[in-house]
């Protein structure tokens, strides 16, 4: 079924015209090939099936390249179409209606979330050797920042450390969950770079040649009980340059805040996309199959489904967009982007629950992308902080603004 996007009377024309374009390359060029774009990362695919999944995704490329929708989160001048901040939180709702479709559209994770910092924060030095060749997809990254002996939701714990000696960092560490480590060839690498203190100003990010002695990749830790890319990886005595500290001494915390805030937003549009087809599934699905004399739509287990799962959806894109639109305007979205960032994947692990629940067995096999949201969904409520740590940290907001003497203003 393809995506149904028409304008939004209330939306900025571009953001519409960029909403169409995508949608129209999502339903013309993606989804009738699906089955067969998959077989890019599957194991048991032939030479011939993966060269003909290859041909078919540099052709949507470059289609997207036509529409000038490529890479939204790069300017043009490193190959990207440079679009605004909204302009790509709405892409991504659509681009996400068919898995794995961000690819395809130049958006990458972790090389995006590593192209935006060092779009930010690199020398020109380090952009020309790092950021140009990752936006030609002639180099691959990984972010390595959680560590299995110190807790990833409180950054303040990272234990890995950088001392600078002669000119060089020499760090020493052991790091996991490093997403795209078998095929990265630089890591950034979040570091303690001054005493053991827990105050935030003393991490910072250093770029890290995955090929550099004592750069050991122990493993791919299996995820969902199956292998994985996200690495396992020791740093025994590395030593790179002191011009690969990213930022300033110090800066590490900060940029790592830099690249989840406008994250989270476009996680939460990716993940609205994803329920939308989850919920274009279920209602498919309960339309055409009839059990004990019915079609599944006239049982009212199955219309309960479909009225929560509309709720979710609808509960879900307001808040989004309402935290979008105030990151937008300037105001503080604190509050907003931890309450997205615990309602959204909530919402739609539900949704796509449902969706499997409708379908059953066929709902949990790999004939359909149910099986991949849901273990996506439940993920979602770990990493880039847990649901609990957002949860402090709206409370923390709120009882600070009651404790200066002023109320919540839901409307603002
Ligand atoms: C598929 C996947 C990919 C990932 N990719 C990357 C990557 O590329 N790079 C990277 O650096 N990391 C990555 N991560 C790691 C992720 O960011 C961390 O798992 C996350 O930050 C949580 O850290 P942790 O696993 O150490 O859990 P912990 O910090 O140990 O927390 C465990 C649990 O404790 C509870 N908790 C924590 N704090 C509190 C509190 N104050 N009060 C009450 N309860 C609390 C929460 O329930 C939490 O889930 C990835 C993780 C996954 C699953």
């Amino acid at each position: 079924m393809a995506i149904n996007v028409k304008p939004v009377p209330t939306l900025d024309p571009r953001i519409n015209e960029i909403r169409d374009l995508t949608a129209r390359i999502v339903n013309k060029e993606i989804l009738p090939y699906e089955r067969m774009l998959a077989n890019r990362w599957k194991r048991d695919a032939s030479e011939k099936e993966k060269d003909e999944a290859k041909a078919r995704a540099a052709t949507i490329k470059s289609k997207v390249k036509e529409a000038g929708i490529w890479a939204p989160h790069l300017p043009p001048e490193y190959g990207g179409s440079g679009l605004s901040f909204l302009e790509h939180a709405y892409m991504n709702e659509i681009l996400a209606y068919t898995p794995g479709g961000a690819a395809l559209f130049g958006v990458v994770a972790p090389n995006s979330g590593n192209q935006t910092i060092l779009l930010k924060y690199g020398t020109e030095e380090q952009k020309r050797k790092w950021l140009v060749p990752l936006t030609e997809g002639k180099m691959e990254s990984g972010f390595s920042m959680t560590e299995p002996d110190s807790p990833g939701s409180d950054p303040r714990s990272i234990k890995t450390t950088a001392r600078l000696e002669n000119g060089e960092w020499v760090i020493n560490g052991h790091k996991w969950f490093t997403s795209n480590g078998f095929r990265a060839d630089f890591l950034i690498v979040m570091c303690r770079t001054e005493g053991a203190g827990r105050d935030t100003g003393r991490m910072t990010q250093i770029i890290v040649p995955t090929n550099t002695p004592g750069v050991r990749i122990v493993r791919g830790v299996e995820v969902w009980g199956r292998p994985s890319d996200h690495c396992e990886i020791v740093y025994e005595n590395v030593r790179v340059p002191e011009e690969n500290a990213l930022g300033s001494a110090g800066s590490g915390h900060k940029a790592a805040q830099d690249r989840l805030g406008a994250g989270r937003v476009f996680h939460c549009m990716n993940s609205l996309g994803q329920m939308w087809r989850a919920f274009d599934l279920m209602v498919e699905r309960a339309s055409m199959r009839e059990v004990h004399g019915g079609v599944l739509a006239t049982k009212q287990f199955i219309q309960g489904f479909i009225a929560d799962s509309y709720i979710d959806i609808q509960s879900a894109r307001l808040m989004t967009i309402r935290c979008a639109e105030m990151m937008e305007n300037g105001g503080d979205p604190r509050t907003d982007i931890s309450a997205i960032k615990i309602y959204v994947p909530a919402a739609y692990q539900r949704v796509v629950d449902r969706a499997i629940q409708v379908w059953g067995a066929a709902g949990v096999s790999g004939d359909l992308p149910l099986a991949g949201m849901y273990m996506g969904a439940r993920t979602l409520r770990i990493a880039d902080g847990p649901d609990e740590v957002h949860r402090i940290l709206i409370a923390r907001n709120v009882l600070a603004r009651y404790g200066s003497g002023e109320g919540w203003d839901f409307g603002n």
